[in-house]
């Protein structure tokens, strides 16, 4: 191998071997020394051998072909050597260790940059090669194991989307807790130098979230949910009367009395949960309240305080943007303070409350819980009591509620919306069945004959059925599932059977009492206020029942059965 390395031509040292043709038959080592001979190519040597040979001597052509074969396998492990450098060259760069992506900060004095790379500041050299000048902020940068910037990349196209909560003066931007992360000031990059940006806007962040890359969007507010309150005494709510003395004595009186709440230092609540089963009156109570309070506070006070009624679903703020709905949870609470601070009776509504604010271990949101409510008690605790917010929570599993919403000093009043029993039914009935309406008997005649229809214990009220774990069956009656919707629901069929009736027969004509009972069967075979399903999950959330105890829990009847003759199943 040794000897293949060198190269055919003059020998080192330039000189050619020189022995004379007088060499005879003298061998080479008696001409030359050993370290000599070994410094020359095999190719060199056959020369040296063909000069010492006499001329034309038997073995000069032989030589000749040798010579010219040895030149060949010389040539051919040249070409070899250069291949096995060249993947030697290869492998090398390939068992060199990764270089970092950095995003460029600012450029320093003596040909460096300060760079974060990998959450990490640095101060870099910068290869002389890439001008510093050409550098911009928020570029990403190329770093050696020295951290020194090798190469100038573009800007990233990935990275966290947040929200601007604020410019500072010098242009740099406070962005907001979201998903859990405390708040951040960023610089713009080069980019967003002279971009117009606003609190609210979308921004996308670098992957180290040190720069602001890109404007993506103007931030929403859920102000679709803003609703007008109609007028709602409370004697448009029937059935409920524990429910709004509960609210009159929790928010009405600390607004009113607010100077013996002050001198008695009585805690004042910041708003209320309304729990109970659907329909049964819950979002009305909450715009009644708003529309009461503000009545009272004008009658007392003078003060006429303009109307701000904010409803909004818990599902609805669920997003699946990070941080998104925490953004909006935090601007609900803000819109609140903006016009209560304008001398607004402000109300947030959170109708489905637990779907957001529901326990932090359980649920397919599990990560966004974990970050809502520790917002939502922190936007709680913000709120001054009588500061003129309120907030009111209304949902159907309020066992599902994270505890530390409902503690001392946030939501700490619970209040419980029932299913109207035979009065409050009756009273709901009444209040349907207005006296201005065409009605063929005295208002409260009706109500009483169908709330009696509604209420009896008889197998034409069987509902559903229950099997318990025991065993044991039993019936719960169209009754024991009323709710002020299905009261609401019935007076309408009623008044639509009255009003075709009317253009069928072209005649005058007025609720009766059969148009009542025949829209009771009505709404009970075709409503669409109980679930379609025969799942037991589906009705058990209807009724208080322990689903441990119950094995199933489901219709009578076949449900959404063909109405026979007079439309009765
Ligand atoms: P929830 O919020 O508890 O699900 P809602 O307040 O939305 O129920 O009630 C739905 C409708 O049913 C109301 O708009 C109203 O027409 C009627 N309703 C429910 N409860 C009552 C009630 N107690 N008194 C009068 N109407 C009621």
């Amino acid at each position: 191998m040794a000897e293949s390395k060198r190269k055919s031509g003059p020998p080192a040292g330039g000189e050619k071997p020189s022995l004379g043709v007088t060499g005879g038959g003298a061998p080479l080592s008696d001409l030359l020394s050993r370290e000599r001979l070994d410094s020359l190519s095999a190719l060199q040597l056959i020369d040296l051998i063909v000069s010492k040979l006499p001329p034309r001597h038997s073995a000069l052509l032989d030589m000749v072909y040798l010579r010219e074969r040895i030149a060949e396998l010389e040539e051919t492990n040249d070409q070899a050597r250069q291949a096995v450098e060249k993947l030697d060259a290869i492998v090398e760069k390939l068992r060199s260790p990764a270089l970092r992506v950095g995003t460029f900060l600012m450029p320093l004095e003596n040909n460096r940059g300060l760079a974060c790379v990998g959450g990490q500041d640095y101060v870099c050299q910068i290869d002389p090669q890439i001008p510093v000048a050409s550098l911009q902020v928020g570029q990403r940068l190329l770093c050696n194991e020295a951290f020194a910037v090798v190469m100038a990349l573009g800007f990233d196209r990935n990275g966290p989307v947040v929200h601007v909560d604020e410019l500072l003066s010098d242009g740099r931007l406070r962005i907001g807790q979201e998903s859990g992360l405390m708040p951040l000031v960023v610089q713009r990059s080069a980019l967003l130098m002279k971009e117009k940006l606003k609190a609210g806007m979308e921004v996308r962040l670098d992957a180290n979230q040190r720069v602001a890359l890109e404007v993506l969007g103007i931030g929403k507010r859920i102000d679709r949910s803003l609703e007008r309150v109609e007028e709602l005494p409370w004697s448009r709510i029937g059935g409920q009367d524990q429910a709004v003395q509960a609210i009159r004595d929790t928010i009405e009186l600390p607004f009113l009395h607010r100077d013996l709440f002050k001198r008695f230092e009585h805690n004042v609540p910041k708003g209320f949960l309304l729990y109970g089963p659907p329909g049964c009156g819950k979002t009305l109570l909450g715009k009644a309240t708003a529309y009461n309070l503000r009545r009272q506070v004008k009658t007392q006070s003078g003060v006429d305080h303009p109307e701000f009624f904010l409803h909004v679903k818990g599902p609805e703020i669920l997003n699946m943007w990070v941080g998104e709905s925490e953004r909006q949870v935090r601007d609900l609470f803000a819109q609140c303070r903006e016009r209560a601070a304008e001398g607004a009776l402000a109300f947030l509504f959170i109708d489905e409350a637990e779907s957001i604010l529901g326990t932090r271990r359980a649920g397919r949101y599990h990560s966004m819980l974990s970050t809502l409510v520790p917002m939502f008690c922190t936007e709680m605790d913000g709120i001054e009591p009588l500061q003129n917010v309120v907030v009111i929570l209304a949902s159907n599993r309020a066992d599902l509620i994270d505890p530390a919403i409902l503690r001392p000093g946030r939501i700490d009043r619970k209040i419980r919306v029932r299913r109207p029993d035979q009065v409050g039914a009756q009273a709901i009935y009444e209040i349907y069945l207005r006296d201005s309406l065409p009605l063929a008997e005295p208002r409260p005649v009706l109500a009483q004959v169908v709330t009696e229809a509604h209420y009896r214990h008889g197998p034409e009220n069987e509902f559903l059925e229950i099997v318990y774990r025991s065993g044991r069956k039993e019936f719960l009656y169209r009754g024991d599932l009323a709710s002020g919707a299905v009261i609401a629901a019935v007076v309408e069929r009623a008044k639509s059977l009255a009003i075709k009736r009317a253009i069928e027969t072209k005649l005058e004509t007025q609720i009766t009492r059969d148009d009542l009972l025949q829209a009771l069967e009505l709404e009970h075979a075709e409503n669409e206020v109980f679930p379609t399903t025969d799942l037991t999950e589906d009705w058990l959330k209807l009724t208080d029942f322990d689903p441990d105890n119950v094995i199933r829990l489901g219709p009578v009847r076949p449900r959404k059965a063909e109405p026979a003759g007079n439309g009765i199943i």
